[in-house]
């Protein structure tokens, strides 16, 4: 293990250290660039990330957990690319995992790591998705799991964690208080520590998910990804520029690091970095609880990741979530947690601001299964229940978002349709009527065209019917 500050080396041990003992700069393993070199590329059907073992750091082969995790498709875009006109469009489903997120590479590596060295139980704060996949992997191992998590979760996270009988303690409101439990914590020494942010195995783990893309699709141009604490991105970078030192590739793709716009510490340190304004109604009342991080410990890193990687950041309206979750599976059969709807989401903001360029080969990253949160299951499900009044709010919602998308240049009725296939364009312009009338939205003539955009009470009431359509 090197310290990324001093650069000190220390040996892999039991215990594990993710801060180093003389600078408190964060540990990181360094593989072995020839065994990367030889044995990469590997197949494109991958069993599970033990064929990833020549990048790991060592551990005795007999304690090689697997529940089939890894081997995750890296589907090409069915319509919306074409939609938008991006050649080169590609969605990394993680969400096919065995626990249904990107979160079961990090339990199978942790707990094999623990099982070596003969640890009867481990602890893991999270805001839900580690902590599903460590309860799984201990389940079937006869290690003692207690997990660590805030009120603000997932409650289909929060239900995993019980179904695979895993004891809970909840700590404080997010992720942050969970960690900060954790780090105040005397006597652990007989738990193994399986908190993301505190095991530096788990950055191991999430560079797979960079080893199997390049080996699914080659050379990639840009990742978009979603932020919590930014380990996944820097996790990303790692895996990307190993496989960069190992010549298995020339450059590294550009990493989009995507958070909410009620919460996004990341992004504003990049802006302020950059010389912009940040954003600053941080409210961190985001509906994407897999990424509500106050104080993300890889702050600092990510923004140096996202800076070599010549990437950006971007925060997505909140209220975008819910659409972005419909017009995935509507165009490609994905059905992600509200966190990945976000990185959905920014690839038409992303396109706005130019961001892509000619014959660029993208992946949007997708993390975990839209079934674990109950917010977008009650939305679905209202959905279908209701054919009158709340059919018809969602309409609306969904219009006005895309011209809240649209809000600098506007947004023309023809172009709004060609995001909604379900409905027809003389029901478009009544919307945009009724709309109008209510002074949610204004119009300008530029020519022929006739271009809308958002109020301010327009962006209000947005705002707040995202939260209110799960009440129909
Ligand atoms: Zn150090």
């Amino acid at each position: 293990m090197t310290c990324i500050k001093c650069k000190k080396e220390f040996e892999f041990k039991s215990s594990i250290e993710y801060k180093c003992p003389e600078c408190k700069g964060l540990l990181w393993f360094k593989p072995k660039l020839d065994s990367i070199k030889e044995k990469f590329p590997l197949k494109k059907i991958v069993n599970n990330i033990w064929d990833y073992k020549f990048a790991f750091p060592p551990i005795s082969s007999g304690f090689h957990i697997t529940r089939g995790e890894g081997g995750t498709p890296c589907l090409a875009s069915k319509k919306f690319g074409r939609k938008l006109g991006i050649e080169y469009l590609y969605f990394k489903d993680e969400s096919q995992n065995p626990t249904n997120s990107f979160k079961d590479r990090c339990a199978a590596l942790l707990i094999s790591h623990a099982r070596s060295w003969d640890f009867k139980k481990v602890i893991c704060a999270s805001n839900g998705n580690q902590g599903a996949s460590v309860a799984a992997y201990t389940s079937t191992e006869g290690i003692g799991c207690l997990n660590i998590i805030p009120e603000k979760i997932d409650v289909g996270k929060k239900a995993q964690m019980i179904a695979y009988n895993s004891d809970l303690k909840l700590v404080g409101d997010t992720v942050d208080d969970a960690i900060d439990f954790i780090l105040k914590q005397k006597e652990l020494t007989e738990y193994y520590q399986c908190t993301p942010e505190l095991n530096p195995l788990t950055l191991e783990a999430e560079k797979t998910i960079a080893y199997e893309m390049i080996s699914q699709i080659g050379k990639i141009d840009l990742v978009i990804i979603p932020m919590g604490s930014g380990q996944l991105l820097v996790s990303l970078w790692k895996g990307f520029n190993e496989l960069k030192d190992a010549n298995v590739i020339s450059t590294i793709p550009k990493l989009v690091g995507v958070q909410s716009q009620v919460s996004s510490p990341i992004v504003n340190g990049f802006l302020e970095f950059k010389g912009y304004n940040p954003t600053n109604n941080e409210t961190h009342n985001s509906l994407a609880l897999g990424i509500l991080v106050k104080k993300p410990i890889y702050k600092e890193l990510a923004i140096r990741c996202i800076k070599e990687s010549k990437g950006t950041v971007i925060a997505v309206p909140e209220n975008l979530i819910l659409s972005s979750i419909d017009e995935l599976i509507r165009n490609e059969g994905i059905f992600a947690e509200p966190a990945s709807a976000l990185t959905f989401g920014a690839i038409r903001l992303l396109l706005q601001k130019n961001i892509f360029e000619d014959h660029e080969k993208i992946v949007c990253l997708i993390t975990a299964s839209g079934l674990k949160a109950p917010y977008v299951l009650e939305a679905i499900s209202s959905q279908t229940k209701t054919t009158g009044k709340g059919s018809i709010i969602i309409t609306k919602l969904k219009i006005l978002s895309q011209i809240s998308l649209s809000s600098i240049k506007g947004i023309t009725g023809t172009r709004i349709k060609e995001t909604m296939e379900s409905i027809s364009l003389a029901a478009i312009y009544q919307h945009l009527k009724e709309l109008e009338t209510r002074e949610l939205i204004s119009r300008i003539k530029e020519g022929k065209k006739v271009l809308y955009f958002i109020t301010d009470s327009g962006k209000k009431v947005l705002d707040a019917l995202d939260v209110l359509i799960t009440l129909l």
